[in-house]
């Protein structure tokens, strides 16, 4: 017994950037008992589960799936196509280039990172000058994360994929789209993209603890001349669904199967393009509430310009630290709980919100009004109508 009321009690909203909100169709599909993992419909649903799957990645070619977060697929991907030695270059919008640039060190490669802080897009001019004094095409592949989840910075692939045309340069074209698949537009087969790593649990709505590599046939010939690659992490028997059972070596993380055929099943129902389409809306709505917020001078958003934000997450920042207080209040007295600042100078400053996958237009404005509740509660300057705004973008 608490002696003070608490408003927090009811439904809490995670609103992080991942795990995400999880629909009740996948909490349903996973209440089961445990499949036969030899026969029967777990391995009978494994084909029409790859098709859909490479659906939501816009691609005809092969899908290898692991039991294992983002971090795992970074290092499955890059096992198959980097061999010690060889180097990758990672033009950087945040923490998570780096983490991956550190993957592909401990497996022996060579990162050459391009560091574009933590609040803008990739340069192209920096990133050619480094193709171009590649003469001997060293670098093997470019690891390019779409959205970079601590700053919210959306990169440009097919401007990417361009600029290797355009220099004639070999390297595997590699995407992370951990925070980006099922949220922002991404279209791996038209948009040239080589290799693409995504995991389950944010616009794939599953709980973590499954991953998937996508690679196209280019991937598949550097794969053919790597002097070895792992067992484990090995995609040639996971990407065969005859082999279902060699795909995981081992036992198939079978209630996340269940889980993710009914979240591909909501996908395709709703149709991609739309899916795509709410996520651009509803990430309107948020960053008018936020420029609106932004006119009292003390809360900012970290991407400037509209054309390089995420639909899925936006990083913010506020002065005096009260990144952390604003976090806490309203976890603790509104049952809505926000990202923490993620790989950015001023930790305490920083916020993140996740509006990726199972989010509709009412849960937006709910959760601005959390954040709104929380601003006046700890008296933070800010521009007034910010929810009328962001109401109207919705209703237009
Ligand atoms: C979440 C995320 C990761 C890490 O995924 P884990 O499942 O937490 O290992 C990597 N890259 C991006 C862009 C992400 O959003």
């Amino acid at each position: 017994m608490t002696n003070h009321i608490s408003l927090a009690q009811g439904r809490e909203y995670l609103a992080i950037p991942g795990p995400s909100v999880m629909p009740d169709a996948v909490l349903q599909a996973m209440h089961r008992p445990s499949p036969n993992i030899y026969d029967g419909a777990l391995i009978e649903m494994m084909p029409d589960l790859t098709r859909d799957l490479k659906r939501v990645a816009r691609t005809e070619h092969n899908v290898a799936i692991y039991i294992a977060n983002g971090h795992g697929t970074w290092e499955a991907a890059l096992s198959n196509v980097i061999a010690p030695g060889e180097v990758v270059l990672a033009p950087a919008s945040g923490r998570f280039t780096y983490g991956w640039a550190e993957m592909a060190e401990g497996i022996g490669a060579k990162p050459q990172l391009i560091d574009f802080g933590t609040s803008s897009p990739w340069h192209f001019d920096l990133i050619a000058e480094a193709l171009r004094a590649d003469e001997a095409h060293d670098i093997k592949a470019v690891l390019a994360v779409h959205v970079d989840t601590s700053t919210s910075v959306r990169n440009d692939i097919p401007a990417l994929r361009a600029l290797l045309d355009d220099l004639s340069h070999p390297a595997l074209l590699m995407a992370d789209c951990i925070a980006s698949l099922g949220c922002d537009r991404f279209e791996m087969d038209a948009w040239g993209v080589d290799v693409m790593v995504t995991a389950c649990q944010k616009g794939l709505m599953t709980p973590a603890g499954v991953g998937f590599v996508f690679f196209n046939e280019k991937a598949a010939a550097k794969r053919a001349t790597m002097p070895r690659v792992s067992q484990y992490w090995d995609w040639v028997p996971r990407a065969q669904p005859d082999l279902f059972y060699q795909y995981f070596d081992g036992t198939a993380p079978t209630h996340h199967l269940y889980g993710l055929r009914a979240a591909l099943d909501l996908i395709h129902a709703e149709g991609l393009e739309h899916v795509w389409a709410r996520h651009e809306r509803l990430a309107t709505a948020i960053w008018t509430a936020c420029e609106t917020w932004a006119e009292g001078g003390a809360l900012h958003l970290n991407v400037a310009d509209r054309a390089h934000r995420s639909h899925a997450v936006t990083a913010l920042r506020l002065s005096d630290g009260q990144g952390t207080p604003l976090r806490h209040f309203t976890e603790t007295q509104l049952g809505l709980t926000l990202g923490i600042g993620l790989g950015m100078e001023d930790w305490d400053g920083c916020f993140r919100v996740g509006h990726m996958g199972h989010v509709n237009a009412q849960m937006v404005m709910a959760m601005l009004g959390g954040v709104e509740t929380a601003l006046a509660a700890l008296k933070i300057p800010r521009g007034k109508g910010a929810l009328e705004a962001a109401a109207a973008t919705l209703a237009a």
